[in-house]
C-alpha cells in the first residue's frame, strides 16, 4: 500500500500542463489561466497628474507660504479630469486642478484645496507644500515594456482590472481540462428516480461535477454504469477517448462486483496505485493511458489520467481534494506548484486515530477571537456518512503514527472548497 505522499508525487509526475490555448473576451476570462505573459506599451500613469483636488503651482513660488504670510497666485485656468491644460504655468500663476487631471506644463506641485483660500481669480497658499507633493508622475507605477502579468496565473478581479486598463479586450488562456465522471453500482439511481428498496441516489456524480467545476475544469457527466464488466469497459473506453482525466467512483475495492482495475488493464492502462494508506480513501486506483488521443485534432502529449475513487461519499470528497484537484490544477497550466498546502491551526476538538493510516477528519475552520480553529464536524465520521459533510471547509490531517490531538493542540489542516 502506498503512502499519501508517494501517491501525490506519482500523480503529479504523471501530469504535464495542457498545451492548448484559446482566445476569450476579457469579460469571460474570470477564473481562467493566462497562457502568455502580458506587457503594455502604455506607461502608468500615462502622464503626470494630480492626486488631489487643489491647485497646480510652481514649488519655488510657494515654498515659504504660511497662514500669516500666504503666497498669492493668479489662477489662469481650470483643469478637470479628462481635459488637456491650455497654458504653461509661469511664475506667480496657478491652475485650479482636480484629482486625475493632467498637470499643466510649468507646474511641479499640487497644493490641496484645504490649504488654500481663494478670492475671485486669486489663490492664497496658506501652508508650504513639499516639493512635487500630490503629483503622480508618468510611469511611476509601471514603465511601458516591462512584464506586467506572467503566464500561468489565474485571472481574478485584480488581474481583470489591470487587463482592462491595458485595453486588452481579448486574451489567450489555457483550455480548461476536460474531466469525465462516471458512477458505478447496481444500487444507484438518479435524484429524480423513485427509490426502491436497496437503492441509493448517485450523489457522487453531483459532488464530483461541483468539485471539477470549482477546480476550474469542465465536467463531462457520463452517468451511472451498472456493475457489469461489458458496460463498464465500454463507458471507460469512451470516457478516456473524450477527456483529459476520468474519474469513476465505486467498484475499486476487492468486492465481487469491483471490476474497474481489471477493465483498466484490459484497455491498456498502466496502474500506478491500487490502495493508499489513508482513511477515508484506502481503495484508490490511479492509472494512466499513454499516447492518449482525444481525437479532435489535439494530439495530447500527456497521458490520460484515470482516478478510480472509492464509492463512499466522504472518501470521494477527501480523495478528490487530496489527489485529483492538484492534478487538475497542474494540467490547467498554473505556474504555481500543484502540491497541496497545509496550514497549522489549533484544534477545538479531540481528534483520534489508530496511527496506522493517514487520517482525514472533516470539519470547519472557524475564526475565534481573530484566530482560526479547526472544529470537527458533529455526527458520525463513518466514510459512508455524507450528511455531516455539509459545510466542510477544512480537513484536519493526522499522519501515520499520530494517535491523538488534544483540544487546543495544533493540527495540520487542508483548506478545501471555496
Ligand atoms: P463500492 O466502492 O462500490 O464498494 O461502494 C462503497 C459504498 O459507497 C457503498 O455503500 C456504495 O453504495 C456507496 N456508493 C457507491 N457509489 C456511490 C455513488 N455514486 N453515490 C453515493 N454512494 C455511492
Ligand atoms: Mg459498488
Amino acid at each position: 500500500m502506498l503512502s499519501v505522499g508517494d501517491t501525490e508525487k506519482i500523480i503529479l509526475n504523471l501530469v504535464q500542463p495542457l498545451d492548448y490555448t484559446e482566445v476569450v473576451d476579457l469579460l469571460a476570462a474570470t477564473g481562467r489561466v493566462l497562457a502568455s505573459s502580458v506587457t503594455s506599451n502604455l506607461d502608468f500613469p500615462h502622464w503626470d497628474n494630480s492626486a488631489m483636488d487643489g491647485y497646480a503651482v510652481r514649488y519655488e513660488d510657494v515654498k515659504h507660504s504660511s497662514a500669516e504670510n500666504p503666497s498669492v497666485l493668479e489662477i489662469v485656468e481650470e483643469i478637470p479630469a479628462g481635459y488637456q491644460p491650455q497654458f504653461t504655468i509661469q511664475s506667480g500663476q496657478a491652475a485650479r486642478i482636480f484629482t486625475g487631471a493632467v498637470m499643466p506644463k510649468g507646474a511641479d506641485t499640487v497644493v490641496m484645496q484645504e490649504k488654500t483660500h481663494s478670492e475671485e481669480n486669486r489663490i492664497f497658499i496658506l501652508a508650504a507644500p513639499k516639493p512635487q507633493e500630490f503629483v503622480r508622475h508618468k510611469a511611476a507605477f509601471y514603465q511601458a515594456g516591462a512584464q506586467l502579468l506572467p503566464a500561468g496565473i489565474v485571472l481574478n478581479a485584480p488581474e481583470i482590472a489591470v487587463l482592462a486598463a491595458l485595453q486588452c479586450s481579448q486574451l489567450s488562456v489555457y483550455r480548461r481540462p476536460r474531466v469525465a465522471i462516471l458512477s458505478t453500482g447496481d444500487e444507484l439511481v438518479t435524484p429524480d428516480q423513485v427509490l426502491e428498496a436497496g437503492q441509493i441516489v448517485d450523489s457522487n456524480q453531483y459532488a464530483l461535477a461541483a468539485l471539477v467545476k470549482q477546480s476550474g475544469a469542465e465536467p463531462l457527466l457520463l452517468g451511472i454504469v451498472r456493475d457489469n464488466p461489458v458496460a463498464l469497459a465500454e463507458t471507460i473506453a469512451h470516457a478516456i477517448a473524450s477527456a483529459d482525466i476520468v474519474i469513476s467512483s465505486g467498484g475499486v475495492s476487492v468486492g465481487d462486483y469491483d471490476y474497474v482495475d481489471k477493465i483498466l488493464e484490459s484497455l491498456g492502462a498502466k496502474i500506478h496505485a491500487r490502495a493508499v494508506a489513508m482513511r477515508p480513501g484506502k481503495p484508490l486506483t490511479v492509472a494512466s493511458f499513454p499516447n492518449h488521443d482525444l481525437g479532435d485534432g489535439e494530439k495530447t502529449q500527456h497521458s490520460g489520467l484515470y482516478f478510480g475513487l472509492p464509492g463512499n461519499p466522504a472518501a470521494v470528497l477527501v480523495t478528490f481534494w487530496r489527489f485529483v484537484q492538484p492534478a487538475i490544477k497542474k494540467l490547467s497550466g498554473l505556474a504555481e506548484s500543484g502540491e497541496v498546502k497545509f496550514i497549522k491551526v489549533r484544534s477545538h476538538d479531540e481528534l483520534r486515530s489508530d496511527g496506522k493510516r493517514e487520517i482525514y477528519v472533516w470539519g470547519k475552520l472557524q475564526l475565534i477571537d481573530g484566530v482560526y480553529e479547526f472544529h470537527k464536524a458533529g455526527g458520525s465520521h463513518s466514510s459512508g456518512n455524507l450528511i455531516n459533510l455539509a459545510q466542510t471547509n477544512a480537513l484536519a490531517v493526522l499522519p501515520v503514527g499520530k494517535t491523538l490531538v488534544s483540544p487546543t493542540q495544533e493540527v495540520e489542516v487542508l483548506q478545501v472548497g471555496n
